[in-house]
């Protein structure tokens, strides 16, 4: 059987993720991974979700936990994240949330929703490899968005007509960033807000880290300053993609879009047609886990991350050897490395596997067009002292080697 004829042209651009064959590295005993960006189970909050499970699964609630539910999600978590929201600077109520499997379900349905192969997808230079797993499927072109960068509009507008579309949107992730960890200040929000309707074209704000600072002062969303400007956020260009991946737990999947009602509405046709609606037990456990521990496990969170994140910052700075530089992020999981120029990161992990049993993500993974060949990314907030020092001890012989 030659299944090659049978492939849809979308297709073409998909590939096996470089992480996730690297996630398969983390059962082997000896070997210390930076590399997959993964919570610590240590602290998921799994007693509370037991609870959760076992009061939405009594004779009471089992009929309406296990059953068909509606596309848009489940209501108390509708309202709750909207109240959060709200808190947020982004005033909303339910009918501006669709509940989603995860973020990345939203970041799918999105692309599906406004990507014509050939358009245009302004995206950070690195960006969230899943982002662009997720949009490659809808062919668009990529351009970069970078800060600091004044290309005027009507230059990337000429560009992406000359490719044959349209610009639809910058995806970006202004808070701690996967890879980088760099943040957006204000006056970076506030261009790309500018640039967007001078193009008219979508923000795609994915904020999975935004609750996760353990440094600073916190920079309003994207789509906050947005509602600032025009009053309210059925006038806004700006989708808010939020998750409890990385506050509760990733395993249940849950996250949500939070957007002008006209494109709420939009998705939720998505929704229907491609899954009918999120797991109904795992959104009311989630909502019952945040209404009742949310407030209290995210500072938890934030205290052992925050710890954890200046733990490796003083590692680097004690073992990494001249001509690497990092970055110092306010929060999120990551700390992204750019080593000198004339090294090669993915050799460099084909090395360590067999040497010094280091894995981290070699970072053209985050290129779409694979270059950043001499970056790398760390994340942080899995391991303990002891691990942390020895693993960033091991990079650096690795490094001072190369
Ligand atoms: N966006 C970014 C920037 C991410 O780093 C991740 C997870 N690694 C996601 C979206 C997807 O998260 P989830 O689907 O678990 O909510």
């Amino acid at each position: 059987m030659d299944w090659s004829t049978l492939w849809a042209e979308r297709m073409t651009r998909m590939r096996a993720s470089e992480i996730r064959e690297l996630l398969k590295l983390l059962d082997q005993p000896d070997i210390i991974s930076f590399a997959g960006g993964i919570p610590d189970p240590a602290l998921f909050p799994a007693e509370a979700f037991r609870a959760a499970m076992t009061s939405a699964l009594s004779d009471q609630n089992a009929g309406v936990a296990l059953q068909y539910s509606v596309s848009e999600g489940y209501g108390p978590l509708r309202d709750w994240i909207a109240e959060q929201m709200t808190a947020d600077g982004i005033p909303c109520t339910r009918e501006n949330i669709l509940i989603t499997s995860g973020s990345q379900q939203a970041l799918d349905y999105l692309g599906k929703l406004m990507l014509t192969p050939g358009d245009t997808a302004l995206v950070g230079w690195p960006t969230y490899l899943g982002a662009i797993g997720a949009f490659n499927a809808y062919q668009p072109r990529y351009a970069p968005l970078i800060p600091g960068d004044n290309r005027a509009a009507a230059e990337i507008r000429a560009e992406a007509q000359a490719a044959g579309g349209q610009v639809k949107f910058a995806y970006l992730s202004p808070d701690f960033a996967n890879p980088t960890g760099v943040s957006m200040d204000r006056a970076e929000r506030l261009r790309i807000l500018d640039l967007a309707d001078e193009l008219g074209m979508a923000i795609l704000e994915d904020a999975p880290y935004a609750a996760l600072r353990y440094q600073g002062e916190a920079v309003p969303p994207i789509l906050a300053l947005e509602i600032a400007r025009k009053g309210s956020i059925d006038q806004c260009r700006t989708v808010y993609c939020g998750s409890f991946s990385k506050t509760l737990a990733p395993g249940l999947r849950i996250g949500w879009a939070c957007a002008a009602h006209e494109v709420i509405g939009r998705l939720v046709l998505l929704k229907q047609a491609a899954d009918l609606h999120t797991a109904t037990l795992n959104q009311i456990a989630t909502h019952l886990v945040a209404s009742e521990h949310f407030a209290a496990h995210v500072p938890m969170l934030r205290g052992v991350y925050g710890r954890r994140r200046d733990l490796m910052l003083a590692a680097l700075a004690r073992e990494m050897p001249e001509g690497v530089h990092w970055t110092r992020p306010e929060g999120g999981m990551f700390i992204w490395l750019t080593l000198p120029e004339h090294l090669d990161s993915a050799e460099l992990l084909a090395r360590s596997l067999r040497a010094e049993k280091i894995a981290f993500v070699p970072g053209h993974a985050f290129f779409p067009d694979g270059s950043g060949r001499n970056t790398l990314r760390l994340c942080f907030t899995l391991h303990d002292e002891a691990m942390v020092n020895e693993g960033i001890a091991r990079l650096g012989r690795l490094l001072g080697s190369a």
